[in-house]
């Protein structure tokens, strides 16, 4: 395809997952692209992409990639974390690191191109929230909750303040999506649930149509928010779950 042909996109978190599917699809819609993850190991097969490693929690690091990546039309914000706690459970570390990431890095992300959108009257960023915390609340995730439900807030406050100025912000809130790092979860849970089949089929069993979001059918709501096809659309936190919040 060709709907994002003459734009320039930069992805954080684009070694797997969510992130390296939204990349792909970016490159297969004409688009060029700038993939970043923290671990370079995982930037390799990314085929079409200019890649480099980055680490978003470094600040200096993240706003010389964005800088060096030259006049971006797109930015998308990928990099998170999910921890497993309650209000009860949770540690100091794990607060810290869930905001650090999911949310200062998210802001970083935005406040690096930004200035350069506002200048050139036209961007479009997509913050990659989720349906949990914003939309419906999951069980043992606290944290997560919490930064995801401050990612939709960040993209409405900052989508107000250019709006007049042909800059675009929204968030992606997508329910439960077949990644690496679910399979971790899946992993953690299964001692719990009585084996990993188990622990995955509860993962499955809240999605009301019976299976896990791909990867892929995130990406292609990506590409229709950092496409013109949603020039209307702004401030908004799109829910793509297979019905886990009806
Ligand atoms: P993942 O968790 O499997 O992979 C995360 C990627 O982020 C890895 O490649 C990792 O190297 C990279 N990363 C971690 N820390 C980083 C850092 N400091 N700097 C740069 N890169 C870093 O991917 P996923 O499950 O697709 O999740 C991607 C995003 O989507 C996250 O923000 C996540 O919260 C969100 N999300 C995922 C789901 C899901 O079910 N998988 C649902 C809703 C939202």
């Amino acid at each position: 395809g060709e709907r994002l042909r003459g734009k320039s996109a930069f992805v954080t978190a684009a070694g797997q997952g969510i992130g390296r599917a939204i990349a792909l699809a970016f490159v297969s819609e004409g688009g060029r692209v700038v993939a970043t993850d923290r671990d370079a190991d995982k930037l390799s097969g990314l085929e079409g992409c200019e890649t480099r490693a980055l680490d978003v929690l470094d600040d200096a690091a993240f706003a010389r990639a964005v800088a060096e990546a030259g006049a971006l039309d797109v930015m998308v914000n990928c990099a998170g974390i999910v921890h497993q706690n309650t209000a009860l459970t949770c540690t100091d570390a794990e607060w810290e690191l869930a905001f650090a990431l999911n949310c200062r890095a998210t802001w970083k992300g935005m406040a690096a191109v930004l200035p350069g959108m506002v200048e050139r009257g036209r961007g479009a960023v997509v913050n990659i929230a989720s349906a949990a915390g914003w939309a419906k609340a999951a069980p043992n995730r606290f944290t997560y909750a919490a930064t995801k439900a401050a990612v939709v807030g960040m993209t409405k406050a900052a989508a107000v303040d250019v709006v007049a100025q042909g800059v675009r912000l929204n968030c992606i809130c997508p329910g439960t999506v077949d990644t690496p790092s679910l399979g971790e979860r899946i992993a953690a849970n299964a001692a719990a649930a009585g084996g990993m089949e188990a622990a995955r089929g509860a993962f499955v069993a809240r999605q009301a149509m019976g299976r896990l979001g791909s990867a892929e059918e995130i990406a292609a709501l990506a590409v229709y928010l950092a496409s013109d096809e949603s020039a209307f659309v702004t401030g908004q936190a799109i829910v793509i779950d297979g019905g886990w919040t009806l």
